[in-house]
């Protein structure tokens, strides 16, 4: 199709205002945060389930890639229109349609901001467990896209155990509802396929989620280490005891101290590791918990604690962590974050052939990561401009995945494969398990318009 008659076309579905196709638009559009570019043929808003259902059928009349788009905060490459297309962003979509407290559901557009979500929420005394770092800007559809995870994921579980049901348009524009309110529903498990499929089955209108009542007690808990070695065998050995906290997140000595000199959020400057160690449940325990993991972080070399006495020195903690990503910019302009996962316990053995890959490679590596579950965010500093430094990254990058891979892991834990990690799917599927989900692609979306390219890569010849 011409591409005036696509955008005419499109106009008379949405709006004139809400079809961009300026060249600047179309730049905007062209980039995500990951590393990768692409550029769209045109951008529709559209304002309901309808007039994604219309624009969808256009588009499979027409055999036009269509790339559903949240936030744009993947750092996968999830959104790029890498074979043009039309990109499909939803944020006219952010109602927060229904918050159903007897029935613990709430039922949201899929543009509404994760931290939105989790704000309104609060008010009410309830709250929406996963909470990816990026949860000031992330959306509830780019969530489900990636099946989002989050430090308190390690107790709650990640975004997939928190969806009961959603409103999904279809590659041809028909429109289908699957699960509700109930925890359990007869026939295939389509939520489970859907929740992770990174746009490529579907475009998620609808989302009904699970809430969970805040909890009625914190405890925030920074311990300090000498050696990473100290704090991997923390985590490993908090969780051997059968704690779980809601949240054990990690970070090394190169991030620390550029978090430190970005949110000030008194974290040590000389220390090799920190430990946010989050407990939260019933005021009644809390404290015993608290002195179980005292003394856990004691017998595995803690050097000093701090626990948060109060909500604003617990927000400045989280602040430092939240802020991870952003404060790592300040010592190189680019980084590449590996969001591999090891078996807790290999996680010592693992940061320590890390840190080999960045001496091989001659990059920077810091660590900040959910300790956890075992995924670890590895961020290779460097500097995009210089090709040879570029590709050094990526051979670092993939070489750490190879390495998660190895010890038992798997290549993604939150951030999806989009087309950074197409090759690196072949280390942990193999052909015939690559096939079986070709199979599933080829079924819901038969024309190969939504979101082509992404996630399952292409057999090997
Ligand atoms: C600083 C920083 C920190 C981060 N921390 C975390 C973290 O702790 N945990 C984590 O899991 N991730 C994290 N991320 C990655 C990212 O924020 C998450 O993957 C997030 O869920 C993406 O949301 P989004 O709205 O930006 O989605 P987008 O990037 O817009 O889209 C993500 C994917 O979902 C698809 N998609 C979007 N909307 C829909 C829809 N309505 N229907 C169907 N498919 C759709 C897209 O096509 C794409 O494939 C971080 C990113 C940054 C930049």
């Amino acid at each position: 199709m011409n591409k005036h008659i696509l955008i005419s076309a499109l106009q008379e579905i949405v709006g004139d205002p809400n079809v961009l196709f300026s060249q600047m638009d179309l730049t905007l559009y062209g980039y995500d945060a990951s590393l990768e570019k692409g550029m769209p043929d045109v951008v529709v808003l559209p304002g309901s389930t309808q007039e994604v259902g219309a624009v969808v059928a256009l588009a499979h009349h027409e055999e036009i890639p269509i790339i559903a788009r949240g936030s744009g905060t993947n750092i996968s490459g999830g959104t790029i229109p890498i074979r043009g297309g039309i990109v499909l962003h939803l944020s006219r979509m952010n109602r927060i349609l229904e918050i159903d407290i007897p029935n613990r559901t709430v039922t949201v557009e899929p543009c509404v901001i994760t931290q939105d979500l989790q704000n309104r929420l609060l008010e009410e005394g309830f709250t929406y467990a996963p909470d990816p770092a990026s949860m000031k800007v992330s959306t509830l559809g780019g969530n489900v896209g990636e099946n989002s995870g989050g430090p308190h994921c390690l107790k709650y579980g990640v975004t997939t155990n928190h969806v009961l049901g959603a409103e999904v348009v279809l590659h041809d524009g028909s429109i289908v509802r699957i699960g509700n309110k109930s925890q359990d529903h007869p026939g295939y498990d389509l939520i489970g396929l859907l929740v992770g499929s990174e746009g490529t089955l579907g475009v998620v209108t609808k989302i009904v989620l699970k809430i969970l009542r805040a909890p009625e007690a914190v405890k925030t808990i920074l311990a300090i280490y000498d050696t990473v070695e100290d704090a991997g065998n923390t985590v490993s050995a908090i969780i051997a005891e059968g704690i779980i906290p809601a949240t054990l997140e990690m970070m090394d000595h190169l991030v620390m101290k550029a978090v430190e000199e970005s949110v000030h959020a008194g974290y040590p400057l000389d220390a090799a590791a920190v430990l946010i160690i989050e407990l939260d449940g019933l005021r009644n325990g809390i404290e015993r918990q608290a002195g179980k993991i005292v003394e856990i972080c004691r017998a595995n070399g803690v050097r000093e604690f701090h626990v948060a006495k109060n909500a604003a020195e617990r927000e400045e903690l989280w602040a430092g962590r939240r802020g991870a990503f952003g404060a790592v910019s300040r010592l190189k302009p680019s980084y590449m974050v590996c969001d591999g996962t090891v078996p807790r316990t290999r996680l010592p053995e693992v940061l320590s052939k890390v840190i080999h890959v960045g001496e091989k490679y001659h990059l920077s590596i810091g660590n900040v990561f959910h300790a956890g579950d075992g995924n670890l965010h590895p961020l290779i500093l460097f500097d995009e401009r210089n090709e040879k430094e570029l590709a050094a990254a990526k051979a670092a990058s993939s070489e750490i995945l190879k390495i998660c891979a190895e010890a038992g892991g798997t290549i993604s834990g939150e951030h999806g494969i989009g087309i950074e990690k197409l090759d690196e799917m072949f280390l942990i599927f193999s052909d015939a398990d690559l096939e079986v989900m070709r199979w599933v692609k080829r079924a819901l979306d038969p024309k190969n318009i939504l979101n082509p390219g992404k996630l399952i890569p292409v057999a090997h010849s």
